[in-house]
């Protein structure tokens, strides 16, 4: 049986044979297998038409041609004509396929490229109920996935659209919906990306810029921490993804200021007890070394200098330094302040001991002028009891008289203690010196005194008060015991044997008695009454006593 036979039978085997080969080609196409001739060959191969064909019709282009009409020479030639034909339809054919493949993929392409495109446009977070549907469809786009599988997300995106513009009607019914979106975005697509990039590119620089404020100085956990956001921040191209960093740039610069804030605190107290103890310190300087007017001055220009520090260190506190500048800054204030103290102690020692050794001379001094004024008052008490004292009898004198009369006119005015006043003098005691000469009358005068001192009592007074005068005080003694005393003062003398150069010298006294009357207002009217008895005595012969 030939090929020409079975066209007889069953239709023109090459059309058949043809017909396979375009719906084999066709089947490579779909299933994206390279369209070659070993492909179409193995393709064919694995057809089970093909075969029967060939079998039923012992097909074989080689045997056909051999032996249709019983040789070459016949039939040969029709047949190569067609074949030769079929075989530029083939060609044609597969150009066509190729070009319709090329087609196919360039379309395929353009379609994915629009769809990952418009999905990403509709991407955010105002529909973040279709964000997982769409991010698959994207991931499939992306990985060139099944028709299928596209589909199928295609229908659920539908679904959800459809849903989305049913509740838009209720709220929003221009803006909802994915579709909404993507026509919204067509129109004002080039405005809106515009915009959104100028807005990602100023957000990004203002959060770079507030990370760029910070002066890190509170470890390496923080420095890793900014660092990182910093490089998120630049790597960022959404808009979105931004707004999340911002959020997060926020927290951490609210945690760094937390822990600031606390480290601040903590560096306040800290510098609080400095200054504290620095204060007790300075107290302590004060109490020790605050008796010298030199001490106190240094005293005064360390506090300046103690309260001067201690305001920088106050004020470093508020000026936003970091803690390491704050501790650095405390650190060289109590260094200076140290060394301040240093200077200052070793200033006081030694002008406490210059103090010392002045000390010790000014009372070396003061021992040497305690002894000279001891001097010059005993002195003086000598000199005082001179000229209280009559040098020649040795007793006081007139001006001791003076003295001591008005101390007993005023205890008498005052506390009525009485008192008598006896006055006596040598009688013709001129002529006593006229015969034995002055010696012999100093001698006389002192000869008498000696005679009648023992013969006094302890509180009476003697006294000389002129020449060869003399006057007694007699405390507490009446009139009539005073004359009593006068009398036997006279008596006495006149019984003494006053001797010179061998020679008797006789002598007598003329005594004048009286006592304090209250009529006695000064002591000059008691003494010219006594003197008046005295010359009385005198007058009625002498060697007498006169009481008046
Ligand atoms: P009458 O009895 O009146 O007192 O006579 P009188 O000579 O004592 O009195 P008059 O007043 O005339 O002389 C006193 C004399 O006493 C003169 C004087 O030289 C002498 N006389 C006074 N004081 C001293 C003295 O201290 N030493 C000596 N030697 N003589 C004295
Ligand atoms: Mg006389
Ligand atoms: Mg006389």
């Amino acid at each position: 049986m030939t090929g020409i036979s079975q066209k007889s039978r069953d239709g023109d085997p090459l059309e058949k044979f043809s017909g396979i080969i375009m719906e084999t080609l066709r089947e490579l196409n779909t299933r994206r297998e390279p369209i070659s001739l070993s492909s179409l060959t193995i393709a064919l191969g694995r057809r089970a038409d093909i075969v029967s064909l060939l079998r039923t019709a012992s097909f074989d282009p080689k045997s056909a041609l051999t032996t249709e009409g019983g040789g070459p020479s016949d039939q040969e030639s029709p047949f190569n004509g067609k074949l030769k034909i079929l075989q530029k339809q083939k060609e044609e054919l597969l150009k066509q396929l190729t070009h319709l493949e090329e087609k196919n993929l360039q379309a395929q392409a353009f379609c994915r490229k629009s769809l990952l495109t418009l999905a990403n446009l509709t991407l955010s977070s105002e529909n973040c109920c279709y964000s997982p549907v769409l991010e698959r469809f994207k991931k499939l786009l992306v990985d060139r996935g099944e028709m299928s599988e596209l589909d199928h997300c295609l229908s659920e995106l539908k679904d959800l659209v459809l849903r989305g513009r049913e509740d838009g009607r209720l709220s929003k019914p221009h803006d909802t919906g994915i579709m909404g979106k993507w026509l919204k975005k067509s129109r004002t697509a080039q405005e809106a990306d515009i915009k959104e990039i100028a807005e990602h590119k100023r957000l990004q620089n203002s959060l770079l810029s507030i990370i760029a404020e910070f002066h890190l100085d509170l470890g390496k956990d923080y420095l890793e921490r900014f660092s990182n956001l910093q490089q998120r921040i630049r790597e960022t191209t959404a808009l979105h993804q931004l707004l999340d960093l911002s959020e997060e740039v926020t927290a951490l610069v609210q945690d760094y200021l937390g822990l600031l804030n606390q480290e601040r605190s903590q560096v306040t107290d800290f510098i609080s007890e400095i200054g504290k103890s620095l204060i007790e310190m300075e107290a302590n300087f004060m109490t020790s070394f605050n008796h010298a007017s030199e001490a106190h001055r240094s005293n005064v220009d360390f506090s300046h200098l103690l309260e001067g520090q201690m305001e920088e260190i106050k004020k470093s506190t508020h000026m936003g330094k970091t803690l390491a500048e704050i501790r650095g800054f405390v650190a060289s204030r109590i260094t200076s302040i140290k060394a301040a103290l240093e200077t200052k102690r070793k200033e006081d020692q030694k002008r406490m001991e210059e103090m010392d050794t002045e000390m010790g001379a000014l009372q070396q001094n003061l021992q040497n002028m305690k002894k000279e004024i001891e001097q010059v008052q005993e002195q003086s008490r000598n000199l005082e009891k001179e000229t209280l004292l009559d040098p020649l009898t040795g007793i006081p004198n007139r001006r001791a008289y003076d003295l001591r009369i008005r101390e007993e006119m005023q205890r008498y005015h005052r506390y009525q203690q009485s008192f008598s006043l006896l006055l006596f003098d040598v009688d013709h005691f001129k002529g006593v010196n006229d015969t034995y000469g002055h010696w012999a009358g100093d001698k006389c005068l002192k000869e008498i005194i000696k005679r009648i001192k023992p013969a006094m009592r302890e509180c009476d007074f003697l006294a000389r008060y002129g020449g060869e005068e003399f006057v007694v005080i007699l405390p507490g003694t009446d009139r009539e015991n005073s004359q009593a005393v006068g009398e036997r003062l006279r008596q006495m003398i006149e019984k003494t044997h006053f001797l010179c150069k061998g020679q008797k010298i006789p002598l007598t006294i003329s005594v004048g008695v009286t006592s304090i009357q209250p009529s006695d207002r000064d002591e000059a009217g008691l003494f010219n009454r006594v003197d008046a008895a005295m010359y009385e005595a005198k007058r009625s012969g002498r060697n007498k006593v006169v009481l008046v």
